[in-house]
This record gives C-alpha cells, sequence and structure tokens, in this order.
C-alpha cells in the first residue's frame, strides 16, 4: 500500500490491532500516505519507532455514565476521553455528544486535532472525548444532569496544564456550561480547563464563530494564492448548520460569495438568490428547529427532505460542515460533473479517501479539514491564554489573531507540499507540516 515498507508494516499491524475501528484506520491511512513521501529522508523516524508511537494513544480513558431522566428512569451511556499526544502541549481537542460515538470515532477525532493543533503553531498536544449520548430531545435538566455525571469522571483526567477539552457535535454553549461548572464544583478552583466557556465566565469573544470564520480565511487564501481569485461572487453550499456551518456561512456571505444552499438532518434548503444566512442561524440557535422551518420564512424557496441529494446542485465552492464521510465517492463525482471550483473541508474528514483522490486528480482545490477548521482550537489556544493573563482581548484583536494564523496556517501547508514536489496538494502539506514538529518533540523527550 506505501512505498516505505516500515509504513507497510506498522500499518499491517494496526490493521490487526484496531480491525473494528474503521474511522481511526482510515485517518491513519490518509496521513501515512504523506508522510510515504519523506520517509527515506527521515531515517530517525524508523529508528526511534515513531509512528508505531504516534498511532497509539498516550492514554485511553473509557467510563459510565449514569444518570436519571425526567421520568425518573436510570440510564447509562458511555464516555470516553483519548489523550492522543503531549509532546508539543497539553491534550487540547472537543467533546462530542451524540449517539454515533464509538471509540474509534473518539480516536480518529484525537489522531486528527494532533496534527491540527500542531499546525496552528500554539503549544497543544491532541485529545478529543466524548459520549454516545445524544442531547436532542432531552430536557435541560436531563442535560444538566448528564453532563454532571460525565464530568464526575472526567475532572480526575483534565487541567488547564494537563488536558483541556472544548466543545464539538452535540457540545455547545449550554452543555460546556454545565460542564465547566460542575469541573469548578469538584476541583473547587476556577482555573482555564475548558474552552468555549461563556463570555461572563472566562470566554473568549469570537469563539464560538471561530472555526466557520477560519474556514473562509482559509478558502480566501488558497483563492488568492492560487488562483488569484476570492470568494466574492462564488455561489456556496455549506452543509450541516450548526456551529461550524452557520458560521461558515456567515463569513461566506461577508466576504461577498453568495450561500445558495444549507443542509441538516432533515434535509436542503435552495434558494438561487441566495439564503438568509443569519435567518438559518436563528433558526438553528435560537429556535432549535429544522432548516425545513425556513420555508415559513422564505415561501419561495425550496426545501427537499433529502440531505444527502444537496451535492446534485451546482455550486462554485462547497464546504461541507456536518459530519464525517458525508462525502463519498458519488457525491465526489457529482461535483466533478457539476464543475465545481473547490471543496473546502469544515468537518473533520467529511471526504472518504477515495472520493479525496478523485476530486484532486479532477483538478478540483481541496482544503482538508485538519488545515482549514484549525480557526476553531486555534482560538482555543488564544482563550488559553487570556485566561492563564487573566485578561480580555477585544473581538477585533481576536479575529485579526485568528486571520493571521489561518494565512500561516495556509502559508505552512502549501509550501510544506512544495517541498516534497507535491504543489497545490494541501492534504499532503497540513500532515507533513502538522507531524514534523510532533516528530522532533517525541525524538527530543525520549522514548516515553
Ligand atoms: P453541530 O452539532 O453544531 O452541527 C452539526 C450540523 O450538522 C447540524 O446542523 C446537523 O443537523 C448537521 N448534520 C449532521 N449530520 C449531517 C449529515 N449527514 N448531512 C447534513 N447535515 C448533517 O456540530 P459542529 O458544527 O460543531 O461540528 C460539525 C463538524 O465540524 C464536526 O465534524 C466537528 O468535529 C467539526 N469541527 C467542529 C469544531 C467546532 O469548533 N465546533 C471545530 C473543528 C471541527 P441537525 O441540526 O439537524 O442536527
Amino acid at each position: 500500500m506505501f512505498e516505505s515498507s516500515y509504513l507497510n508494516k506498522v500499518y499491517n499491524e494496526l490493521l490487526i490491532k484496531s480491525k473494528n475501528e474503521p474511522e481511526f484506520l482510515q485517518a491513519v491511512e490518509e496521513f501515512l500516505k504523506s508522510i510515504d513521501l519523506i520517509i527515506q529522508d527521515h531515517p530517525d523516524i524508523e529508528k526511534y519507532s515513531i509512528v508505531e508511537r504516534i498511532v497509539e494513544p498516550e492514554r485511553i480513558i473509557m467510563f459510565r455514565v449514569p444518570w436519571v431522566d425526567d421520568n425518573n428512569e436510570i440510564k447509562v451511556n458511555r464516555g470516553f476521553r483519548v489523550q492522543f499526544n503531549s509532546a508539543i502541549g497539553p491534550y487540547k481537542g472537543g467533546i462530542r455528544f451524540d449517539k454515533s460515538v464509538t471509540l474509534s470515532i473518539m480516536k480518529f477525532l484525537g489522531f486528527e486535532q494532533m496534527f491540527k493543533n500542531s499546525l496552528t503553531g500554539l503549544p497543544m498536544g491532541g485529545g478529543k472525548g466524548g459520549s454516545d449520548f445524544s442531547p436532542t430531545g432531552k430536557s435541560d435538566h436531563e442535560i444538566m444532569r448528564f453532563c454532571q455525571s460525565f464530568m464526575s469522571e472526567l475532572y480526575r483526567h483534565i487541567g488547564a496544564d494537563l488536558d483541556v477539552p472544548a466543545g464539538d457535535f452535540g457540545v455547545g454553549a449550554r452543555e460546556i456550561g454545565y460542564l465547566f461548572g460542575y469541573y469548578k464544583k469538584l476541583k473547587n478552583e476556577f482555573t482555564g480547563a475548558f474552552t468555549g466557556k461563556g463570555l461572563s465566565f472566562g470566554g473568549s469573544l469570537v469563539r464560538r464563530e471561530a472555526t466557520g470564520y477560519g474556514v473562509c480565511y482559509f478558502a480566501e487564501e488558497i483563492l488568492k494564492n492560487i488562483k488569484n481569485d476570492s470568494l466574492k461572487g462564488k455561489r456556496v453550499i455549506v452543509t450541516g448548520s450548526g456551529n461550524v456551518g452557520t458560521y461558515t456561512a456567515m463569513k461566506a456571505v461577508e466576504l461577498g460569495a453568495k450561500v445558495i444552499a444549507m443542509s441538516d438532518i432533515s434535509g436542503y434548503i435552495y434558494d438561487e438568490n441566495g439564503v438568509d444566512v443569519n435567518y438559518v442561524r436563528d433558526i438553528k440557535e435560537k429556535q432549535k428547529k429544522n432548516l425545513d422551518s425556513y420555508l415559513m420564512y422564505q415561501p419561495s424557496c425550496k426545501f427537499v427532505p433529502d440531505y444527502k441529494s444537496v451535492w446534485t446542485i451546482k455550486a462554485d465552492i462547497i464546504f461541507p460542515c456536518a459530519t464525517q464521510n458525508e462525502l463519498g465517492i458519488e457525491e465526489a463525482k457529482k461535483i466533478v460533473a457539476n464543475g465545481t471550483m473547490m471543496v473546502c473541508e469544515g468537518a473533520n474528514m467529511p471526504t472518504t479517501i477515495e472520493a479525496t483522490d478523485y476530486l484532486m486528480d479532477h483538478n478540483i482545490l481541496f482544503a482538508p479539514g485538519k488545515a482549514a477548521n484549525a480557526g476553531g482550537v486555534a482560538t482555543s489556544g488564544l482563550e488559553m491564554s487570556q485566561n492563564s493573563m487573566r485578561f480580555s482581548w477585544t473581538a477585533a484583536e481576536v479575529d485579526s489573531k485568528l486571520h493571521s494564523i489561518m494565512e500561516n496556517i495556509f502559508e505552512t501547508c502549501y509550501n510544506t507540499a512544495k517541498k516534497v514536489g507535491k504543489e497545490g496538494n494541501l492534504v499532503v502539506g497540513a500532515n507533513i507540516a502538522g507531524f514534523l514538529k510532533i516528530y522532533e518533540a517525541m525524538v527530543a523527550e525520549g522514548v516515553i
């Protein structure tokens, strides 16, 4: 599978050890395909068994999360925290609450997070956590009781200098408030052990918007540097209407693009005149409804109750911001046939390996999530700095730091890809640049 016999050996062993972890194996395979290009020039990678060590999390914590629902029935979920790698800083990565959560998904997310965090240039290691609990349809009290039970185990394993979780799928401002509140009570101290906090208790301005804004800043860099172009006037599709999707859509519109379609789990809305992205945010954040309710606001818009068919719409740029593997080979074929210019990932690993290869083989500009969506964790890093300094930057200050971090990430990925003879291949650039820093630290820190 790889040119390097060393990588083949390590990957074949992993295939056996992790045979029930398809998402994790997919993330590792994509990463190793890039590392294959530099392995001969870096003999220390094999000498110090770096690949064997980097694909093995430093620690996995799995725990029972019992809680009582509003009918006084006892429910039990499974909690996870995967502390993947701390070579360059404390573990850092979000918490996901969704019924689809498995160890494989936690490991793939923690693995990707390690390289993403390295790319930001900030001192953060990689981790991820979550539970197979879905907040959808639960009352506020049920969610609070669940969060408190989850934290009654997790608090032992996290801390401002040890492991700093944040939100992800299903974990927004409400859940973070409950999680952080209970952490503070159990530890009896107020420290920045969580990011994405509310503004009244240590959160950073622009953190909520940061992932989506960063996705657009990254897309702008690609268009400017590779095509001498911009988002202005582009027709855009955004999949997913959660935190990442909503703020990607809002920034895209601010930068002059027209968002013609957005999706959620209930289906997609389509309007050639442009979707009112502020109203979509209102539906999702305030009304907590599905996208079909957009029709009441804008009856001329089209609603299709099948999110999978959103890929048939012609657009210049697509931002997949929903979930892993939402864009497979069939979707990629439609995107190519529609003459799309760029796919810029907002979600983590939304594109399968086969689809990624197909898009790039057909000269579609492709931005991998681990680079394009790094603005969220970068701003979490800025929140950690503000918490340590007991100081708050203004929204303009945070946004400007976020913007330059995204410019730097693009430059790093682009230059790294060029250096290994793959100019324009940002997947290769992101994987190699993210890896090299961690690899150097792992060699320097010895066999631990
Ligand atoms: P949210 O829970 O806020 O939103 C997810 C959205 O995707 C919801 O609108 C959901 O629909 C929709 N959705 C889920 N599955 C599908 C699907 N198959 N097709 C279309 N829509 C779908 O999550 P986030 O926005 O926080 O996260 C989205 C992705 O971005 C994840 O991969 C996450 O790991 C990644 N990410 C998030 C970061 C963050 O800061 N939040 C940072 C970096 C990456 P519905 O509303 O109907 O439930």
